[in-house]
């Protein structure tokens, strides 16, 4: 293990944005990133871990410190009778894992099928979609401590999960390296086809039956009409994915965003008992950000008002100043707070990074 210097990090990142690493070192296995923290510790340097890159921006500046890469391969199965545990190291790409899982007949992927990223960073924000989420079939989540260096395991039940959150992005940010996820998987499974666009995929298609692997070509397809899936020939390639969380609001303030665009129009479906979730994609575009606007190097992607996108030779700046637009417009429209996504990194702290970033309270 020995970290090099200045090593360039948009390349790493979907967004294509940011200056170099000081330091830099692939950790290819468990023992690696604790030798890389040791390193690290040594000399009382941060540490940024960077995964499959798809949900961090770099700033332009770079980040003055250690970047571990963590690149810990290698796919493991157990069979268990009924189902299969499968382990996948945390640097696995995620969409192949996940076509390893439906080639195999596991069922409980399928749905999260043409999600960029690495496996490691799946289980920090309970990644789902289209009707599935991660947190229903991880069983364990390998880690390793970045204080003391120490591997240790999560149960499910430990790891805090809710909706699109875990232990990992909250009480526990910034405290363990996740460098392994296990994965238990039902043989055989009968697909998850509840999602709306999921549905009316197999309704149009008059597919009655589908299988896993025809479950997998579904999202596949939806997410490419929304260009969310990272290919060659897709405008949108060079993002961040989602830019903003949607946002689950009470009562109230679905109420006063009815009061704006009128009662009838506002898409909505129920989180929990007490509150909403409602599209950011929606918000952006009545809040006047539709999509393929443009504002030189950066825009909205044409296919999908919630991913901001890197038009060429964007810099971070230019992506920093126009979340902080959509946010701001978003706010002064609805009366709606919402946060980005993505992990910011080596960005001065400003007023102003420090409104997209908070989570402001309703007015
Ligand atoms: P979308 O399908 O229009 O979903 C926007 C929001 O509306 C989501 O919060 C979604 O809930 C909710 N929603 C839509 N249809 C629903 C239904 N029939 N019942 C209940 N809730 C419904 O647009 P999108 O933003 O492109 O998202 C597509 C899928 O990818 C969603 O499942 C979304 O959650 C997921 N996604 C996940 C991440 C992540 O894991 N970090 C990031 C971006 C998008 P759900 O979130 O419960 O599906």
């Amino acid at each position: 293990m020995k970290p090099r210097s200045d090593v360039a990090l948009a390349p790493l990142c979907t967004m294509g944005v940011g200056g170099p690493a000081r330091w830099f070192v692939a950790a290819r296995s468990e023992a690696d990133v604790i030798d890389a923290l040791r390193w690290a510790a040594a000399r009382s340097m941060p540490v940024q871990v960077l995964g499959g890159g798809s949900n961090v921006v770099i700033a332009d500046a770079g980040f003055d410190g250690l970047v571990i890469h963590v690149n810990v391969g290698g796919i493991t199965r157990q069979d268990e009778g009924q189902a299969v545990t499968l382990r996948a190291g945390a640097g696995e790409a995620w969409d192949p894992f996940v076509a390893t899982a439906v080639g195999e007949h596991l069922g409980g992927l399928e749905c999260l099928s043409g999600i960029p990223g690495f496996v490691g960073g799946t289980p920090v924000q309970n990644v789902g979609a289209y009707g599935q989420d991660v947190s229903a079939t991880i069983v364990r989540v390998h880690v390793v401590e970045r204080g003391s260096g120490a591997p240790r395991t999560f149960t499910n039940r430990e790891c805090g999960f809710g909706y699109r959150t875990s232990r990992f992005k909250h009480a526990d940010a910034d405290r363990y390296i996740v460098t392994a996820v296990e994965f238990t998987l039902p043989k055989d499974a009968p697909p998850t086809v509840t999602y709306a666009d999921v549905v009316a995929y197999f309704t149009e298609s008059k597919t009655a039956e589908p299988s896993l692997f025809a479950v997998r070509e579904a999202v596949l397809a939806i997410r490419r009409r929304k260009g969310m899936v990272i290919e060659p020939g897709n405008a949108a390639n060079r993002s961040c994915g989602s830019f903003f969380v949607n946002p689950v609001v009470d009562v109230d303030a679905l109420r006063r965003v009815q009061d704006v665009a009128g009662a009838a129009n506002v898409p909505h479906y129920p989180a929990d008992a007490a509150t909403v979730k409602i599209p950011a994609a929606w918000l952006i575009e009545r809040a006047g950000f539709t999509k393929g606007t443009s504002r030189g190097a950066v825009g909205i992607s044409p296919y999908q008002a919630q991913a901001i996108v890197n038009r060429g030779a964007a810099r971070a700046a230019d992506v920093l100043a126009l979340a902080i637009d959509v946010k701001r417009a978003v706010w002064n429209t609805f009366g709606i707070s919402i946060v980005p996504e993505p992990v910011f990194v080596g960005f001065a702290p400003s007023p102003e990074l420090r409104f997209l970033l908070t989570h402001q309270r309703s007015h």
